[in-house]
């Protein structure tokens, strides 16, 4: 069976794909209109990848279990409607039993991804830990577990920032 990439915006655009000689690359119809997008030079080279390259859809059940996942791991704030879809599209292709990597350089796809218990490949190779953001105050250091995107400290009023709570190892 061949192994499928499922491939974001931001690695479509980079030469990644050319250092892979062997699989198929999936993505879905939103990040491919990112692309279509994008000044003619990339276009092009787009292009020429599309006989490997599959637009595909992911499964509503992936795309709930998708956002599921990125509350739990406080990502969701962070993460597009592009994103999710394409977290969900890696999700889809593994429940129906491929063999699939997503590769992505965005963190919050990543770490997403990867508490879904997805394979999981960095080009750029900063993704290191599996994160799980709190919410803590700049002014006063209280501490919150919401996953809000902006929340006021309930102390001192002040608006919370996003800090890491807790990394897994990577498998
Ligand atoms: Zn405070």
């Amino acid at each position: 069976m061949s192994h499928i990439y499922v491939l974001d915006a931001g690695v479509l655009f980079s030469s990644w794909t050319i250092k892979v000689p062997e699989g198929t690359f999936a993505t879905t119809s939103s990040v491919l209109d990112e692309v279509k997008n994008r000044p003619s030079k990339v276009r092009t080279e787009i292009l020429t990848l599309l006989d490997r390259l599959q637009e595909d859809f992911a499964t509503p059940e992936s795309i709930k279990a998708v956002r599921l996942a990125a509350d739990k791991t406080g990502d969701k704030s962070v993460l597009s409607e592009v994103d999710i879809e394409i977290v969900a599209l890696a999700h889809t292709k593994k429940s129906l039993g491929m063999k699939t990597t997503l590769v992505s350089t965005d963190l919050a796809v990543l770490n997403t991804a990867r508490h879904l218990g997805l394979t999981i490949l960095d080009p750029s190779g900063r993704f290191k830990h599996e994160i799980v953001w709190s919410l803590k105050c700049p002014a006063c250091y209280h501490k919150s577990s919401s996953k809000a995107k902006e929340l006021e400290c309930p102390v001192c009023g002040t608006i919370m920032r996003r800090v890491v709570h807790r990394k897994r190892k990577s498998r």
